[in-house]
């Protein structure tokens, strides 16, 4: 018992949607279908380097077998497939995307619940276009960490189970600037209820497939909206309003954290409101609303931490517009967007009042919020560490937040002072300290913590992740053994390092 073919493998996804005939095969167009059957590639030396225990645990496993997890054979009950589907890369349609990376093993049934376990840099599969299907160590400690990391943070996303290098290097060009590099390659399980995007229902409207829209709308809300309904336009409605909320709702999370994705393609929106495909993300340190880690869209910013929620509209709307032709009346779809943008307000005027201690948080502190934003910008100030002292905060001066500011000789002092004043006036010196401490996290996954990681396991030393994936399960406690280490500003090395300051696609 617990071992990988001990658990219960399902493939409704493929017992229920179109698939191609075709199992494996060259990068091609394959349409009309929602999958490919394929096999994952072998690996020479699959070593497993990270493990969840808490995923481990609730699959119901026991034993990491890293042949498996690498991408080395199946095991009785494991049908692996790509998913097929398409995406509006930064604004533009891309038509077919896919899993050009990632494989799904299948879906495991658990007493309640079904979990689906991917690996990602298993290799080649149709939908690989001109790549190699593989993934390097940097790009899955990345995935690994944060999203274990954001689980913790309480904000919805997929989950990690292993990673497990290849033994086999991976050659990539970083920055895209003539420099290819071989690089250790590795493979990441993740885990999630579905993999289904919102990609997923475009490609078949962009294609006229009405019928295998329809058929892959409805093996969804079956299978993972249960309550709802999609027979008349009000039910297609209802769920869309769903799926608004949820995806509204995670990017306030990622708001509140200081999280920026760096790659909203449409894509790379999860159906289920989970954070998904972790590649050029980072942590706002300094807080800069225009800030973007990811260099692909360094000209034009558009997945910037303060454009977040607003691209959040704009790919809900593409996936309202996907389903549409299944609809009599497509007018009511108006009523989605006004869902998702009222929601999004809600949850992040909630959130703001966590963030201060305010409990009655109501429209006339929103002036508050938008003098602190103004401040937050007038010198480089970091948002975590902001934050955090604000809710230990004893008086309202300046001092107490020192440890934010970058230039601790260049401290706009009288206007925090004023703001600070205001503020605990507002909360009559009591604010909510609990509430703040449960919103502003202590410790997040700086890029540069990831880099010394990194760093250290490129050379066989693994010790700075495990370090790290502890620290980050409890980041909302004090911790205080790791103030001096990991409740630090970036350091002046990493501001202009690549993978700290600077990420691109390539990984
Ligand atoms: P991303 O922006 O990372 O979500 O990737 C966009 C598309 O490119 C997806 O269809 C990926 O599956 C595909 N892709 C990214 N990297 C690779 C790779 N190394 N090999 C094959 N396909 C890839
Ligand atoms: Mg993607």
């Amino acid at each position: 018992m617990g071992n990988l073919d001990s658990l219960i493998w399902q493939s409704r996804f493929l017992d229920e949607t179109p698939g191609d005939p075709v199992e494996g095969g060259n990068p091609r167009q394959v349409p009309g279908v929602c999958w490919s059957r394929v096999k994952p590639t072998e690996t020479k030396d699959p070593i497993l380097r990270l493990w969840s225990q808490e995923m481990a645990e609730r699959l119901g496993l026991t034993n990491a077998e890293s042949a498996v997890l690498g991408g080395s054979g199946i095991v009785t009950g494991m049908d692996p497939y790509a998913q097929r589907y398409g995406g509006h890369q930064f604004g533009n349609w891309a038509h077919q995307l896919g899993d050009g990376r990632a494989i799904t093993l299948g879906e495991v049934q658990l007493p309640n619940e079904f979990l689906e376990l991917q690996l990602k840099g298993a290799g080649r599969t149709p939908y690989s276009r001109f790549a190699d299907g593989k993934a390097v160590l940097r790009s899955s400690i990345r995935e690994f960490l944060c999203s274990e990391a954001m689980h913790h943070l309480g904000v919805p996303t997929t989950r990690a189970l292993s990673l497990v290098t290849t033994g086999e290097m991976v050659t990539r060009d970083i920055m895209y600037d003539g420099n290819p590099a071989p690089e250790i390659g590795a493979v990441v399980c993740r885990v999630a209820p579905s993999f289904i995007r919102f990609g997923s229902f475009q490609i078949h409207t962009a294609d006229g497939n009405y019928d295998t829209l329809r058929t892959l709308l409805e093996h969804t809300i079956k299978h993972h909206f249960p309550g709802h309904n999609i027979a008349n336009d009000a039910g297609i409605v209802a769920w869309l309003k769903h799926v608004a909320e949820t995806t509204a709702e995670m990017i306030a999370h990622w708001m509140r954290v200081g999280f920026v994705h760096g790659v909203m393609n449409t894509d790379n929106m999860s159906i289920h409101g989970l954070t998904i495909d972790y590649g050029p993300y980072g942590w706002l340190e300094d807080y800069d609303p225009n800030w973007t880690p990811n260099t692909t869209d360094a000209s034009s910013r558009r997945y910037r931490y303060g454009h977040q929620a607003q691209i959040g509209a704009w790919n809900v709307a593409r996936l309202a517009e996907a389903v549409a032709p299944l609809m009599d009346d497509v007018e009511s779809l108006y009523s989605v967007l006004e869902h998702y943008e009222n929601k999004y307000i809600e949850f992040q005027n909630s959130n703001w009042g966590k963030k201060l201690g305010i409990d009655d948080f109501q429209e006339s502190d929103e002036t508050l919020v938008i003098e602190l934003n103004e401040l937050l910008q007038k010198v480089e100030t970091d948002m975590t560490i902001f934050f955090r002292l604000l809710s230990h905060l004893e008086s309202p001066t300046q001092e107490g937040i020192t440890h934010a500011f970058y230039d601790s000789e260049n401290i706009p002092a009288e206007e925090w002072n004023k703001w600070l004043d205001k503020w605990w006036k507002r909360v009559s010196g009591k604010p909510n300290r609990q509430s703040m401490l449960n919103a502003n996290p202590k410790y997040v996954l700086r890029n540069w913590m990831a880099q010394l990681a990194i760093d250290a396991a490129e050379n066989d030393d693994y010790s700075i992740c495990e370090e790290l994936y502890n620290l980050l399960k409890n980041p909302y406690e004090e911790q205080p053994e790791h103030d001096e280490k990991w409740f630090q500003k970036r350091p002046e090395w990493a501001r202009h390092r690549v993978g700290c300051s600077m990420l691109s696609c390539s990984s």
